[in-house]
């Protein structure tokens, strides 16, 4: 099974649960970052690194002897990375989507098939080998993530082939392309949920953002039962009832922890009690994604 750990937010704690999950996950499993703006998971899980490869976007470039300036290039661009000025025709890269319209309507060949670095995806082992990891890391200054997450997926789809394992995808946070794109391709989301005022409104625009790709959706509450926050609490129980959301955990706020994980720590390895919370909440995940397939296999029969 591919799982997305995913909240509406960032800082609600995904990294920190999908790291835990990975420590204590008895299968063979892939741990990925998917948040490649801003990759972390790697320093929770320390991987070492094998493998590495730069990932590039297909641009035009111009032959300016063999433009005869018709402006078909620049009239298929909806992206505006083809400009006409005084009959001249000039290229945004930068600005490129990569659709290769241009190329498809140039009549006389001016166009060139350049390339723009998207950023790196990097391979290797963690957790004492006993984790593969997979790695995105968007270039500094790179506008577009999901090309490179699309070529992440397909890499993740060949390690999956090579030895099948389960995969826990450290989304992107919130509801924009980036997330959607790492969504859509899952098996199932886990959204954690972190029961503050804003945190609880960020969580039900992630249900209802991944609601329409069908994906069968569970909850885990972070940082729960935190003083003075018993009503953030109850309105995440309240809203998973509700939309028939499982609610699988609910993890505990302690400061102690929250000032252990600053460090770099693992959840799972602060305590017994920890690490039995995660256990339970892997073993929970997995009930609810067979009992939601076999739901799905049901509804198809
Ligand atoms: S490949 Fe598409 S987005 Fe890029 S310059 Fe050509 S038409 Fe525009
Ligand atoms: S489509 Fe080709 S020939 Fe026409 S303006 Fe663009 S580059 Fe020049």
């Amino acid at each position: 099974m591919k799982i997305a750990i995913a909240s509406g937010k960032g800082g609600a704690g995904k990294t920190s649960v999908t790291a835990s999950l990975a420590r204590v996950w008895d299968a063979p499993l892939v741990a990925v970052d998917t948040d490649a703006e801003a990759p972390n998971l790697h320093l929770f899980l320390h991987p070492t690194m094998e493998q590495s490869r730069t990932s590039w976007l297909t641009v035009p470039e111009m032959d300016p002897e063999k433009c005869v300036h018709c402006e078909k290039c620049r009239d298929i661009c909806t992206y505006k990375a083809i400009a006409s000025f005084a009959g001249r025709i000039s290229l945004f890269p930068d600005m490129c989507h990569g659709c290769g319209g241009c190329f498809a309507v140039c009549p006389s060949g001016a166009l060139r098939r350049g390339r723009r670095e998207l950023g790196v995806l990097e391979q290797g082992t963690a957790l004492e080998g006993k984790v593969r990891f997979l790695m995105g890391r968007t270039r500094i200054g790179e506008s577009m993530t999901p090309p490179l997450l699309r070529e992440e997926h397909a890499l993740l789809a060949r390690m999956l082939e090579e030895i099948p394992a389960d995969a826990l995808l450290d989304a992107p946070p919130g509801v924009s392309c980036p997330t959607v794109t790492v969504t859509r391709d899952v098996d199932a989301v886990l959204l954690v949920a972190d029961p503050t005022p804003f945190g609880f409104y960020d969580f039900t625009l992630a249900h209802k953002a991944f609601l329409p790709l069908g994906r069968p959706m569970f909850v885990v509450i972070n940082r729960a039962g935190a003083e003075g926050n018993e009503e953030g609490d109850e309105a995440v129980r309240a809203y998973c009832r509700e939309h028939g959301l499982p609610l699988l955990a609910a993890l505990p706020f302690e400061r102690e922890a929250a000032e252990q994980y600053a460090g770099g720590r693992l959840l799972a390895d602060l305590s017994p009690a920890w690490r039995e919370r995660f256990v339970a909440l892997r073993d929970a995940l997995r009930e609810a994604f067979s009992r939601a397939m076999e739901e799905k296999e049901g509804g198809h029969a």
